[in-house]
């Protein structure tokens, strides 16, 4: 397991991530551009830092896609009532959280290209973490140094998920990626680059 307590107080190099989703005709033609929240809080690797993205984003969608919603009165009886039901019989409200799933994960991290500051919604923390990463942060990237940038230049939806893997192997779905060598080779790229920026 990564240690994050560590890995805050790391003061690394890598502070800024760019990515781009997609593959070939499929690449956005936007990136996605996310800073940590202070110059001070760098990582060491761009491995670490993409991992710490990784789960922020896995923190946003657990919330957003898994768990439940309910808040009205009708789904409230109802649960008290019949703690199996996955359903509200009266409003249709989902009350049972879902599975992970691989692919409506990197569906989520690629449609952060078509995002709003609303449909966004938290960015500094949620109910589950605080984040590590600030998105859309154009200003730090222009005053960052080549070296302080952590580029995914295609499929980041792909490289994402493979670093959440990495430290949550039980959401590894071998139906999504290939068994012994299910890392892709732009997430191979990633870990490669040292400290030193090579
Ligand atoms: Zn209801």
């Amino acid at each position: 397991m990564v240690d994050l307590e560590e890995m805050q107080l790391a003061r690394g190099r890598y502070r800024i991530v760019m990515m781009n989703c997609g593959y070939v005709e499929s690449s956005r033609t936007s990136w996605l551009i996310f800073s940590t929240f202070g110059d001070d809080e760098r990582f060491d690797t761009a491995a670490q830092a993409v991992v710490e993205l990784a789960l922020d984003l896995h923190a946003k969608y657990e919330e957003e896609y898994m768990d439940v919603g309910y808040q009205s009165d009708c789904c409230k009886r109802e649960r008290a009532a019949s703690a199996a039901a996955k359903f509200c019989p009266q409003c249709g409200t989902r009350m049972s959280s879902l599975e992970f799933d691989s692919a409506c994960f990197m569906d989520f991290v690629a449609g952060l290209h078509n995002t709003t500051c609303d449909s966004y919604g938290d960015s500094e923390a949620n109910a589950k973490r605080e984040f590590a990463f600030w998105p859309w942060r154009a200003e730090e990237l222009l005053g960052a140094s080549r070296d302080e940038v952590v580029f995914i230049a295609e499929n980041a939806e792909r490289v994402v998920y493979d670093a959440l893997c990495e430290v949550k192997p039980e959401l590894r779905d071998d139906d999504v990626v290939d068994g012994d060598e299910w890392r892709s080779s732009a997430w191979m790229e990633v870990r490669r680059r040292g400290s030193n920026g090579t």
